[in-house]
C-alpha cells in the first residue's frame, strides 16, 4: 500500500513537474529591411522561438523591435546567423530562469496576504474580492458572469453605487496569462477606487455620477496555469480536438474579424484563435455580460503588458474608426497625463498601425457593438524585463496608470451623452 501511495506521489509529480528555464533567453532584433525579415522568418522555422513582441513571427516588419525567447542551445545557431548576416542583436535576458525568481523582489509584509505590492495568485484574488465587497459593501459588489472551462468562477467588481441606468466603464485585466502586471493594476484600481470615494474630489465626483465593472482576472485558468506550472503560459486551458496543443488565445476568440487572419488557425500557436468565435466559456461570457449592459456601458479598457502603448481600434484593418479624431486626442492627454507622475513615456494609436494586425480582439469587437471609446493600455515595460516586470515597479506602474485611466473616465463623463 505504502510503495503504491509512494508510486502514485511520484506520478503525480511527474505530471505536474513546473517548466523550467534555465539558460533560456530573451533577445532583441530589429530587422532592418525586408531581407532581414526573411531571414528572422527563417530562423523562426527552423527554431522554437517564443514570440514576446511582436506576438507572431508573421507580424515582423521591417524595422520592428523583435524581442523572443529561445532556448539556450538553440540561441548559439541563432547567434551565429545574426552574426553571418550582420544583424544586430541585444541580449535582454540571459537567464529566463533568475530573472523569473528575481522579480519576486518585494518581502512579504505579513506572509501568505494579500498585498498590492507583490503579485498575488488566484487563491489570494479570489479572498480578496470577499474582501472588497465586506470592507466597501455601498461601494463595490461582487458579480459573477460564469465560469471557465476548468469550472474557475469568473467575477466582476462592480464599483458604484446601486444605480444601473448610470453610465458605466468596462474595465478587464488578465486575458493574457503572462502578462501578471495587468491583474495588479486592477486590484489596485478596484482599491483605490474604493477608497477615496469621498476623499479625493475627482474620484468621488465620477463615482458619484458613473459605474465601473472590473474584471479582475478573465484568464483564469491561464493564469493559475503561469503560476502552477509555466510561468510564461498565454493561453486559457481548454482542450482542443485533435491537437495535443491546449489552449485558445481569447483575444482572438471575439466575433469581429474572427476569420480574417490566416494564421491563427494553429492550436500550437499561442495566437490559437479557436474553433468559432466566441468558443471559449471565458470570452462568451464577457461577451454576454457587455451585451446586456451596452445601455450602460460608454467605454470598454482592457490591460495587457509589454511595450507602453496606449492604442485604440482598428486592430482587423488599417483604416481608420470614424470617431478617429476624438480616440487619437484622449489617446494623447491620457499618455501625457500618464508621464506626469515617473516621466514614464508611452505612445499611442491604433493597434494596426502602431502595433501590428490583430483579428477577433476583444478592442474592436467592443467597438462593433457600439462603445465607441475602446482602449487596451501595454503596460511596463519596453523590454527589459518583459513579462516579468518586478514587484517592486508595480506600485509606480500602477499609480501612473491610474492618473490615465480617471482622465479617461472624466472625459467619458463630460463628452458622452
Ligand atoms: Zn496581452
Amino acid at each position: 500500500m505504502r510503495l503504491l501511495l509512494l508510486v502514485a506521489l511520484l506520478a503525480t509529480t511527474i505530471a505536474i513537474a513546473p517548466v523550467h528555464f534555465d539558460r533560456e533567453k530573451v533577445v532583441r532584433v530589429k530587422p532592418q529591411d525586408e531581407n532581414q525579415v526573411s531571414i528572422m522568418k527563417n530562423l523562426a522555422k527552423d527554431n522554437e522561438l517564443d514570440f514576446w513582441y511582436p506576438d507572431a513571427i508573421d507580424h515582423v516588419a521591417a524595422d520592428m523591435t523583435v524581442d523572443f525567447r529561445v532556448s539556450g542551445k538553440e540561441f548559439q545557431s541563432i547567434q551565429s546567423a545574426l552574426d553571418q548576416n550582420r544583424m544586430h542583436y541585444e541580449i535582454l535576458i540571459d537567464n529566463l530562469q533568475e530573472e523569473i525568481e528575481k522579480q519576486f523582489d518585494v518581502k512579504e509584509a505579513i506572509p501568505g496576504r494579500h498585498s498590492y505590492a507583490k503579485y498575488n495568485n488566484w487563491d489570494k484574488i479570489v479572498a480578496w474580492t470577499e474582501k472588497m465587497v465586506d470592507k466597501h459593501p455601498e461601494m463595490v459588489s461582487r458579480i459573477k458572469i460564469g465560469s471557465t472551462f476548468e469550472d474557475n468562477p469568473l467575477y466582476i467588481l462592480k464599483i458604484g453605487k446601486k444605480d444601473e441606468r448610470r453610465k458605466s466603464i468596462f474595465m478587464d485585466c488578465g486575458i493574457h496569462a503572462q502578462e501578471w502586471i495587468s491583474p495588479a493594476f486592477c486590484q489596485w484600481f478596484v482599491y483605490q477606487a474604493a477608497k477615496s470615494y469621498g476623499k479625493n474630489k475627482i474620484m468621488t465626483k465620477i463615482l458619484d455620477r458613473m459605474n465601473f465593472y472590473v474584471l479582475p482576472v478573465f484568464n483564469v485558468d491561464g493564469y493559475i496555469w503561469s503560476w502552477t506550472q509555466d510561468r510564461m503560459w498565454k493561453k486559457n486551458r481548454s482542450k482542443n480536438h485533435n491537437s495535443k496543443c491546449v489552449g485558445t488565445d481569447l483575444n482572438r476568440n471575439f466575433n469581429v474579424s474572427w476569420h480574417s487572419s490566416p494564421n491563427t488557425d494553429d492550436p500550437c500557436q499561442d495566437t490559437y484563435r479557436g474553433p468559432a468565435p466566441e468558443s471559449e466559456k471565458e470570452t462568451k461570457a464577457v461577451a454576454d455580460f457587455i451585451r446586456s449592459h451596452l445601455k450602460s456601458i460608454r467605454a470598454y479598457i482592457s490591460f495587457h503588458s509589454y511595450s507602453q502603448m496606449l492604442l485604440f481600434p482598428y486592430g482587423y484593418t488599417l483604416k481608420l474608426p470614424p470617431n478617429h479624431e476624438d480616440l487619437a486626442k484622449v489617446a494623447r492627454i491620457g499618455t501625457d497625463v500618464l508621464s506626469t507622475r515617473y516621466e514614464t513615456q508611452y505612445i499611442y494609436g491604433p493597434i494596426a498601425s502602431t502595433a501590428y494586425p490583430t483579428s477577433g480582439s476583444s478592442l474592436d469587437w467592443a467597438y462593433s457593438l457600439g462603445i465607441k471609446h475602446t482602449f487596451a493600455f501595454e503596460l511596463r515595460d519596453k523590454g527589459r524585463f518583459g513579462f516579468l516586470l518586478p514587484e517592486s515597479r508595480i506600485k509606480s506602474t500602477c499609480k501612473e496608470t491610474m492618473l490615465a485611466v480617471k482622465f479617461i473616465a472624466k472625459y467619458i463623463l463630460r463628452h458622452t451623452s
